[in-house]
């Protein structure tokens, strides 16, 4: 069985996020979107809610499995059983970062491979950060997330004020 771990932040789940996830889901028997635990980033949801919504918003492809995690990605990627890490790459920015982590990643576990999946061309600005800065002035989001994850976010800046 192949299986491989997409891990993120996913403040929240975009639809570049989900793009990446059904292309994967394509590619694997069985992956497990990863939501990190991240005590240095203060998250508009909590990592209780980034799971839920993941959860949700991939309710239809039946080789998804959401879990949250802390710590390392290798450590969690190696509790699941799974071969591969998949990441995201959207523009050259990502790339150094994205190059850094793999090759540590390799260094720590070198039975465990990162796999990068080329953001598609409609997705390819979206971040979750630009998300939330329009969302904060009322925008319309239904470009950027999927419409449950628009209610959820307008309703948590509305508790805000
Ligand atoms: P992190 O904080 O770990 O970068 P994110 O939740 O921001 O977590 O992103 C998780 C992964 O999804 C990363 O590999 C990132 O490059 C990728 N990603 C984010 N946005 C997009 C997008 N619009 N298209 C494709 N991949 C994306």
């Amino acid at each position: 069985m192949t299986r491989a771990v997409y891990p993120g932040t996913f403040d929240p789940c975009t639809n570049g996020h989900l793009d990446i996830i059904r292309r994967a889901a394509r590619q694997f028997d069985e992956v497990i979107v990863g939501v990190l635990r991240n005590s240095a980033k203060t998250p508009l949801f909590s990592t209780e809610e980034r799971v839920n919504i993941l959860r949700e918003v991939t309710r239809d492809i039946p080789n998804i499995v959401v879990k949250s995690f802390h710590g390392l990605s290798v450590d969690f990627v190696k509790e699941c059983d799974a071969q591969v890490i998949v990441r995201g790459l959207r523009a050259i920015t990502d790339f150094e970062y994205e190059l850094q982590m793999a090759q540590t990643n390799r260094v720590m576990a070198p039975g465990i491979d990162t796999m990068f999946l080329i953001t598609s061309l409609e997705y390819a600005y979206l971040s979750s950060t630009t998300v939330k800065e329009v969302a904060a002035f009322g925008a319309d989001l239904s470009k950027f997330v999927p419409p449950y994850v628009a209610e959820l976010m307008q309703e948590k800046l509305k508790n805000r004020k």
